[in-house]
């Protein structure tokens, strides 16, 4: 696997430097301005540069499993936190996505946590962090209903994290003092990359819209 990795970097140098040398050389002598950040799930089947078809420069990107932000004042919030504060105050980003996907294996492992709790049944031992990093988002599930055999509750419980996070981002003053001043605009996405769809949430509510093209 790392030979076909190291083979795709020498067709990177063949193709794409030959093409673009120039922008990566900006890049090297001036430093990055990318406008965007991306906040995205871990999970290699999301790739926001292939997605949204971006190059070196265009995205300032953090990925963890779940794609979470842990509220401003959270213990676990050091990571995203010094990524937020480095695209907010210093690149001063325009945009930040926070974007969820389907079948989400950290959004499962949230779901089964609770329902563990609910059932009092004692979680497995066989990870050390998984469950006390995805048990950030509890909150976020208060309202979906683990009784109820909803066909959509995976994705609703997708969608809640997302929006979980996008409502955390708001809790770091010096973003929501860019959001007030409409120097910064920030989303909640969800893939669904079986059938190739992006949702957004609608404005003023917490639905999610399928995109139109
Ligand atoms: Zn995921």
């Amino acid at each position: 696997m790392v030979e076909k990795l190291v083979n795709g970097f020498k067709n990177f140098r063949k193709s794409y430097f030959e093409k673009r040398s120039k922008v990566l050389q900006q890049l090297a002598e001036k430093g990055q301005s990318p406008q965007t950040m991306v906040i995205c799930c871990a999970d290699s089947r999301v790739e926001p540069s292939i997605l949204f078809g971006t190059g070196p420069g265009d995205l300032f990107v953090v990925r963890n499993v779940a794609n979470l932000v842990p509220p401003f004042t959270s213990k676990d919030n050091v990571s995203i936190g010094s990524a937020l504060e480095y695209a907010v105050k210093i690149l001063r980003v325009k945009d930040i996505i926070v974007l969820g996907h389907a079948h989400c294996g950290g959004v499962a492992a949230l779901c089964k946590s609770i329902n563990n709790d609910k059932e009092g049944e004692i979680t497995d031992n066989l990870t050390d962090f998984i469950k006390s990093w995805v048990d950030i988002a509890k909150p976020a599930l208060s309202k979906v209903y683990f009784d109820h055999k909803d066909e959509n509750i995976e994705v609703n419980s997708e969608r809640a994290v997302v929006l979980y996070s996008y409502n955390n981002l708001l809790t770091y003053p010096w973003l929501n003092d860019a959001v007030n001043e409409n120097s910064l605009e920030i989303h909640a996405w969800w893939l669904d990359f079986k059938s190739v769809m992006l949702w957004k949430k609608a404005q003023g509510s917490d639905a999610f819209m399928p995109m139109e093209f």
